[in-house]
């Protein structure tokens, strides 16, 4: 039927366009299994912090914002070095405990409207809105020094692990979330090229 104002109770359905909405009420018993579910499709497991696909998302509506409202925004790329080394050294089960105590300390550096996901392997993003690039190169060079001076340990195996940050703002002249991540990239490529454990944006 076709409505133009009516009060909704839990559980109605609501056509609008081609799609279909269902309404679930503050104390719907639906609430939290729909909920448990976003969790899941969102979160990566091993960290705990949201996942690629999150993440694509969440860079697709930022670029929607900037393009129509403007100010700015920063893309860095960070990746562990040498993790391989780290895996074939300690373990794998190891190199998980690092990966995780990693997004941990990330998650602790950014601030509340800061973004952070693991975005592969042993590969994290962070996305900075409302942040001048100088700003953002104080942020990856801190986050860089936290991770270097953190001792990674499960209790009996401890390790050192760098990392590097490639870094890149988005301009009107990029032609779309692939332009933004190539260009920090391309720097994530220079810091490792250049000796690693450093940030270049
Ligand atoms: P680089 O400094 O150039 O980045 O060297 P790297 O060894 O970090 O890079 P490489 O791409 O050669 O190796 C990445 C390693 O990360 C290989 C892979 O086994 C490991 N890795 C990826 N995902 C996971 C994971 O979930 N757990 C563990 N333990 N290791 C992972
Ligand atoms: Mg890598
Ligand atoms: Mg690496």
């Amino acid at each position: 039927d076709e409505v133009r104002e009516r009060e909704l109770s839990d559980g109605n359905l609501v056509y609008v366009g081609h799609g279909t909405y269902k309404f679930l009420s503050g104390d719907s018993p639906e609430h939290g299994y729909y909920e448990d579910l976003h969790d899941v499709a969102s979160k990566d497991k091993l960290t705990d912090i949201p996942n690629r696909r999150y993440f694509d998302e969440a860079l697709e509506r930022e670029i929607g914002r900037v393009q129509r409202h403007g100010g700015s925004l920063i893309l860095l790329l960070l990746d562990l070095d040498h993790f391989k080394s780290i895996n074939d050294t300690h373990g794998h089960v190891f190199g998980d405990a690092v990966l995780r105590q990693f997004a941990r300390i990330l998650k602790g550096r950014l601030r509340v409207n800061d973004f952070c996901a693991r975005y592969g392997g042993e590969e994290f993003a962070i996305l900075l809105t409302d942040t001048g690039k100088e700003e953002a190169r104080q942020l990856a060079e801190s986050v860089r020094e936290l991770c270097q001076e953190h001792m990674y340990s499960d209790g009996s195996i401890t390790a050192l692990v760098t990392t590097s940050v490639g870094g890149a703002a988005w301009h009107s002249d990029m032609a779309g979330s692939k332009a933004i991540i190539e260009a920090a990239d391309i720097k994530l490529y220079q810091a490792k090229s250049t000796g690693r454990n450093k940030v270049v944006l």
